[in-house]
């Protein structure tokens, strides 16, 4: 661990004191705080006024009931979460998760990151994040929209196109949203497209949206990959998870010429030497909603599923982990490198460890930081709401040369930024500095609130 400045320490001592028993919380936090010794050494206006204290307290946090019904009529409770982080550059904007590993800590985490990720991004949204611990697995259709609308009815009178627009995270994909949006605008009155994104394409979504993390972490690694002088072509590529991002990372990885050797869910992974066939993927992770283990049996020869173990023990050029927080550990970034692995982009929100982070950046191995290389699923959200506030709709590419140019700039920012502060080549630290000068700028414009 690096030792933070002096100044910084009783301000991670209060975040330890006052959210006990949220280890991701701190470790999102901590991460920051190491990076921001260099900018309070050249700023040091920028510790007045508690400013870095009030960017790690969030402006409000709402935990509520949601009752639901399952299709036998047995009563169901869970516990719904929004964590409304930081509105100095925007409404609050951030994804919901349904996951039975939710509570306030992981929520408080994952907004507190947004907060720097969507000021990356240079587009006008703050930071948010809710969810709930509720566990959509095996859950009928029926059953899944009854908990959306339960959860929607709450949440609802938190939300609003200027004050805070949810999307999709972990278990909440197009469906989910759907039936979301219905609520809300039943709730309300209103067709307020604005207020979420992440909709399908005939209710006010975004082309693109759906691919928009995973196309935007591949262009995140492959500005990377160009800075030195090498791309996708030819490079074998693991890609943990196989949902909404890992699925659209495989997509844009393969069409620049790299071969996807091993993906996987929470029960395992499979490893295809010929190149994963995304379609079959998508047949049962997005048709038939089934386990990973499926793609060996119907794939057959050259291919072989694991049952739990690592999916960084098979040996890859770069790494995508695209599944969840903490997934690759100190042991995997060591057998990584000892793999020879030269660039790691995480499609996940904090996937890394720490410990796992240390050990890439000393190897030299090229390390993009969640809350830069996945920053492309919101600021396609943000592109959703302006299509929404302008009752326009783009086409794909158009969209996608959006994202494109967005996630090449958020490179070139963090790698500019790691020089402008004494540490070339460091991502985590570029992309923690930038996005902490962008909120602290609007944060003093607006004063002490
Ligand atoms: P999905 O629900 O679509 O997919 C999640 C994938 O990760 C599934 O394959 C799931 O396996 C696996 N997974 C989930 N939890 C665990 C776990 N505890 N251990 C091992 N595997 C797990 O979610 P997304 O693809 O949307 O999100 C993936 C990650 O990307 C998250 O960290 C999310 O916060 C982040 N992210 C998502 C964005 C988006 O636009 N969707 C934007 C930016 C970041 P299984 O099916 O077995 O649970």
């Amino acid at each position: 661990m690096t030792k933070l400045d002096e100044k910084l320490e009783p301000i991670m001592a209060e975040v330890f004191r006052r959210n006990a028993a949220e280890p991701e919380f701190h470790q999102a936090v901590r991460e920051v705080l190491e990076s921001l010794g260099r900018v309070i050494a050249k700023r040091p206006d920028y510790a007045d006024d508690a400013l870095i204290e009030r960017i790690c307290e969030p402006e409000r946090q709402i935990i509520f009931r949601v009752p639901w019904q399952d299709d036998k009529g047995n009563v169901h409770i869970n516990r719904g979460f929004r964590v409304q982080f930081n509105s100095a550059l925007g409404p609050y904007k951030g994804g919901i998760r349904f996951h039975p590993s939710v509570n306030v800590g992981i929520i408080k985490f994952l907004g507190f990151e947004q907060t720097f990720k969507n000021a990356l991004t240079g587009l006008p949204i703050g930071g948010g994040k809710g969810g709930s611990d509720f566990d959509p697995k095996g859950r009928s259709d029926a059953e899944i929209m009854r908990f959306c609308q339960s959860f929607m009815t709450e949440l609802s009178r938190h939300l609003g196109e200027y004050t805070d627009v949810p999307a999709g995270d972990i278990g909440v994909g197009g469906r989910e949203i759907g039936y979301m949006f219905g609520q809300y605008k039943r709730l309300t009155n209103r067709y307020e497209a604005g207020v979420l994104t992440g909709k399908g394409l005939s209710y006010g979504g975004s082309r693109a949206r759906k691919e928009a993390t995973g196309y935007g972490n591949t262009y995140f690694v492959d500005s990377m990959l160009a800075s030195r002088g090498t791309s996708f072509d030819g490079k074998r590529v693991s890609v943990s998870g196989s949902g909404n991002v890992a699925i659209y990372t495989m997509e844009k990885v393969m069409s620049l010429g790299g071969r996807i050797v091993a993906c996987s869910d929470s029960n395992g992974y499979i490893v295809d030497e010929n190149g994963v066939d995304l379609d079959l993927v998508k047949e049962i992770k997005e048709v038939r909603r089934e386990r990973i283990s499926e793609y060996a049996r119907l794939r057959g020869t050259g291919s072989h599923y694991i049952a739990g173990g690592s999916i960084w023990d098979v040996a890859c050029d770069v790494a995508m982990p695209s599944a969840t927080q903490n997934e690759l550990t100190g042991k995997d970034a060591k057998m990584l490198v000892k793999n020879g692995v030269f660039a790691v982009g995480e499609g996940a929100n904090m996937p890394s460890t720490p410990d796992a982070i240390r050990i890439f950046q000393e190897a030299g191995v090229m390390f993009g930081p969640g809350k830069a290389a996945n920053a492309g699923g919101v600021a396609t959200s943000a592109l959703e709401m302006q299509q929404n506030a302008s009752r326009d709709s783009w086409t794909f590419e158009q969209t996608e040369a959006r994202l494109e140019t967005i996630m090449r700039n958020i490179h070139d920012t963090c790698a500019a930024t790691a020089d402008e502060y004494g540490a070339p080549g460091d991502y985590v630290l570029g992309a923690n500095i930038a996005g902490f000068v962008r909120v602290a700028e609007a944060m003093r414009a607006l004063g002490v609130i």
